[in-house]
Parts: C-alpha cells; sequence; structure tokens
C-alpha cells in the first residue's frame, strides 16, 4: 500500500544554517525523500545559507555526503540523487552582516511559495528576519520556520514573538515541534475523534491516571556544556511532552484547523496547576565503570541541573479534575522508548470467584520503538479450570497493519505543510509562552531552593524517589522497555 502523495506548488526554500548539523541530519534527507516519493517537481529551489563561503557545486557535495550518511534511500535511489541536487543552490551569507543578501534576492522569487527555515541559534532570528524583510526578499505570503529551543523562558519567548511579529504575521511562523510531526501523535487525534469507543470514556469518571515517558539510553555526551544551562524541563518537557500531554487531554475542536486545534491545546495549558516540589523529582545520572556521570559530561562538578524529571500534573477542569497526569522523562534510563499510557479504573466488582484483579484496561500509545497501539483487555486464561483471567495487549503495531506504506517521516511531513501553508502542527507563540508561564515557576522555585538532583544508576529507570512519585498514589510506572 503506497501512501497518497498529493504533490505541493512550486516553491523556494532557504535554509539559514544550510551547512550545519541539523540541515545535513534532518532537512536535507526530509526533502529528498519526499523528492523522491514524488511529492514535488525539478522546479523547486533548495537554497542553503550560511557563513561558510561556498560555491553552490560545493553545497551540492555536502548536501550529498550527508545524504550519503543520514539517508538510507540515498543508495536505492541514486538516480533521483542527481536530480535533487541540481534543485540545490548556495548563498554565503552571515546573518548579521550585509553581503549576499542582494544574491539572495536574486535567487528567490515572491511569485512562488517562499519558506525561509531559521535552522540558525535564535540569537539570529531578528536579524534574519530583519534583512528578509529590509532586502525586500520575502514576500507577503512568506513562511518562516523556527527550531526549539523556543526562549529559556517566558520572557525570553516573549521576546522571539515579538521579534518576529515585528516582520511577520502569526500565520506566516511555524515554530517547529517535531514530536507533532510524528505518525502516532497525529493518529492519537485520530484514534480520539475517529471512533465512537474512546471518547465516551475519556474522562475522569474512567481513567485512573496518563502516564507519558519519554526515556532516552543516551548521555548528553559531547553538548553537555550546551544542556547544562537548560536541563530536562527545558528541553523535554516544555516542549514535546506538554504537547502531548494537550492532545490527550484537549476537547475535541470544532473542525480540524490550524485555529481550532491550537485554541483547544491552549486551554489545556492554561488549565495545569501548579505542582508541587514533592510532586517533582529530578535526576542525574552517574558515572559507571566505564562512562561518565551526568556532572563529568557537563563539565561541571557541582551542576544541579537534570537529566531525568518525573513530575504529577493536574488539569483543572471538568473532564480531568482528579486524575494526575504523571510525566517522566531522562537520559541514560533503560530503552529507548516513548509512551504514553491511558490507564483506566478497575472495574468495581469482578463476579469471578477467586479472580485476583484489579484488571485494568491499559490504552498504550507508542511513540518509539515500534510506533503503533497496544490496549490491554482482560480475557480468560484458555484451558480447563474455571473463569481464571489474564490481561492481554491487543496490538496494533503500524509497521505490521500498515505493510508496505511508506510513512513520511516527522521533519518530511512537517517541511511539506510548511510548503502546503498548513499550521496544525506548529505551535502558535500563546501556546509556547502559556507553556513556558507554567514551567518557569517550578524552575524558579527550585532554583531558589538550590535542589540538588538525586542521582540513578545509568540503564535504570530514574532515581528511587520517582517510583516513590506513583507508589505514595497506590499506582506503578510503567516499565521503560524497547
Ligand atoms: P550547528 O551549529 O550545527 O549549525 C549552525 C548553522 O548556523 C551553520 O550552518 C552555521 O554556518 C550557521 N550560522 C551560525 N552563525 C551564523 C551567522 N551569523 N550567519 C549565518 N549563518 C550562521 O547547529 P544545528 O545543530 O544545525 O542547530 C541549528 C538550530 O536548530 C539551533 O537553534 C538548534 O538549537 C536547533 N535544533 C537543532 C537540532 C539538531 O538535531 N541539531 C534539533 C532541534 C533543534
Amino acid at each position: 500500500m503506497a501512501s497518497r502523495v498529493i504533490p505541493v506548488a512550486p516553491f523556494d526554500l532557504v535554509v539559514f544554517g544550510g551547512t550545519g548539523d541539523l540541515a545535513k541530519r534532518k532537512i536535507i534527507p526530509a526533502l529528498f525523500r519526499r523528492f523522491v516519493a514524488g511529492q514535488f517537481e525539478e522546479d523547486a529551489r533548495i537554497i542553503g545559507a550560511a557563513r561558510a563561503a561556498l560555491s553552490g557545486a560545493e553545497y551540492r557535495t555536502l548536501a550529498e555526503e550527508a545524504l550519503k550518511e543520514f539517508s538510507a534511500e540515498y543508495v536505492e535511489n541514486s538516480k533521483e540523487v542527481a536530480a535533487f541536487l541540481h534543485m540545490l543552490d548556495y548563498v554565503s551569507i552571515d546573518a548579521t552582516g550585509d553581503g549576499g543578501w542582494e544574491e539572495l534576492k536574486a535567487k528567490t522569487s515572491t511569485d512562488r511559495v517562499q519558506a525561509f527555515y531559521f535552522s540558525v541559534a535564535p540569537s539570529l532570528f531578528g536579524a534574519l528576519a530583519e534583512r528578509l524583510h529590509s532586502y525586500q526578499i520575502a514576500g507577503p505570503e512568506a513562511r518562516v520556520v523556527v527550531e526549539k529551543p523556543f526562549g529559556r523562558d517566558q520572557e525570553t519567548a516573549k521576546a522571539l514573538n515579538a521579534t518576529l511579529a515585528e516582520y511577520f504575521d502569526e500565520t506566516q511562523i511555524y515554530r517547529i515541534d517535531h514530536y507533532l510531526g510524528k505518525e502516532t501523535v497525529q493518529n492519537l487525534m485520530a484514534l480520539r475523534f475517529g471512533n465512537m469507543m474512546f471518547e465516551p470514556l475519556w474522562n475522569n469518571h474512567y481513567i485512573d491516571h496518563i502516564q507519558i515517558t519519554v526515556a532516552e539510553t543516551v548521555g548528553v555526551g559531547g553538548r553537555g556544556a550546551y544542556y547544562d544551562k537548560s536541563g530536562a524541563m527545558r528541553d523535554m518537557v516544555q516542549n514535546h511532552l506538554m504537547q502531548l500531554l494537550c492532545l490527550i487531554a484537549m476537547e475535541p475542536p470544532a473542525i480540524y484547523d490550524a485555529d481550532a486545534v491550537r485554541d483547544e491545546k491552549l486551554k489545556v495549558i492554561r488549565a495545569l496547576q501548579p505542582v508541587a516540589p514533592h510532586h517533582i523529582v529530578r535526576g542525574q545520572y552517574e558515572a559507571t565503570d566505564t562512562a561518565p556521570s551526568y556532572r563529568d559530561d557537563a563539565e561541571n562538578p557541582r551542576s544541579f541541573t537534570e537529566s531525568f524529571i518525573a513530575m504529577r500534573c493536574e488539569i483543572a477542569n471538568w473532564r480531568w479534575a482528579g486524575v494526575p497526569f504523571y510525566l517522566r522523562t531522562g537520559k541514560k534510563l533503560r530503552a529507548r522508548s516513548s509512551e504514553i499510557a491511558v490507564v483506566f479504573k478497575a472495574l468495581g466488582h469482578s463476579i469471578f470467584e477467586g479472580d485476583t484483579g484489579p484488571h485494568r484496561n491499559i490504552l498504550s500509545i507508542r511513540l518509539q520503538p515500534n510506533e503503533g497501539i497496544d490496549m490491554t483487555v482482560t480475557v480468560k486464561e484458555p484451558g480447563p479450570g474455571g473463569m481464571r483471567l489474564i490481561d492481554v495487549p491487543l496490538d496494533l503495531t503500524f509497521a505490521e497493519a500498515m505493510a508496505g506504506t511508506d510513512s513520511p517521516e516527522a521533519y518530511e511531513r512537517l517541511i511539506m505543510d510548511v510548503i502546503r501553508g498548513n499550521q496544525t502542527l506548529f505551535m502558535r507563540g500563546d501556546e509556547v509562552e502559556a507553556a513556558w508561564r507554567w514551567t518557569d515557576p517550578l524552575i524558579n522555585g527550585w532554583e531558589a531552593r538550590n535542589d540538588v538532583p538525586k542521582q540513578y544508576v545509568p540503564g535504570s529507570s530514574g532515581p528511587e524517589d520517582a517510583l516513590m512519585l506513583l507508589h505514595r498514589d497506590g499506582r506503578r510506572w510503567r516499565d521503560i522497555k524497547a
């Protein structure tokens, strides 16, 4: 089953930071895959723009090297490589200088879809936006794409929003959170709003609690010094986990369009309650015989930054009052695994004598690995001997269920959405600010208390205290497993 490809209009995409890590690892391979899939024609123009003094030919070599390294399709589709590279060009530009802008202007046209991808440090957003405007490069419909981190608190996010708003309308700004581009995340909306059987149960009458886990096995490694200024709350919770929480918790939008969906997500963020310090557990991974500790990686022996966080959150509205949302994310954990688990309440009474229940239905939405959904249901254990009940998963692994479907990866989908002008899977400015408004007091609180993160063993599920966070409530975390 080949996935249906709806071609996009001819476009000019300028990638500022086009020689950087993100461009090489994600943006260029994503564009290549979409080209191979037939989503755009050879009349598209993709222009790298960065400080390095490269010729167009040298940039195409750089892009080809990136494809060899980061795109498995490179070898299979070697015939398409030349046609793809033919669309690529390069302009040497310093965001804060005045060289190169006239050349860039000559290479793009306001008559087509124009997208400007700011794959550079946020401190350069203002300089880029101002020059795109003053050199009259960006047309009135032009789109800008910006990456995380979008600020480090509400104040800096507000300032970034204000800077972009000087030159671009909100409808032109695409703030990427690549979690929203994942197939399963969108399936979450299909599941909730496209089926009869879930939505009636989707509330505090039937749901006991919800767990959201994003676990990584890698440490902070080479980017430790950078990460140390951020930590798991800023790096993962404020954006990715909050977005997942919003999609789980939001009310059904009236229609499936960008503003309707984002209005509903914003309401969830606004209903999030402050989290008491004893409902937050922060951790740092220890050293092993062979691997450095978090503090070694961060090159900061007195670092109080967390590489792990677990928290118990509550949403104060009619649907969710009394239902805890447990969030957890960290580095160097047992397995690379991201999952949302919706744990339903246990039956109030069992008619089966000797049944050791309670049994719970659990809807698990796996983001990685093996994207898919499974639902734990209670059935009779096969064989004679009466009604013994067991819990078994009904598994829908997308790779098997949709065998042969070539599902685009997050960046592919998101970049094509930019070209199509669809903002549904991008964060709106007020959403990002509201998310910081919720996280800022929590971060300020532990900074003011000089809260020392708990140490945890690499390869574990995080600090012991994180287990206690649920034990205290008579619950337990789901296993972190690949
Ligand atoms: P990088 O350091 O690898 O590349 C930065 C790019 O910006 C280079 O092409 C460099 O030439 C260009 N640049 C730097 N200063 C410039 C200037 N004054 N004028 C013009 N160009 C300039 O960084 P990266 O990892 O590619 O990240 C880019 C942005 O994306 C950052 O904001 C980062 O936080 C964000 N991001 C990166 C990743 C990732 O996986 N790498 C993931 C999420 C977000």
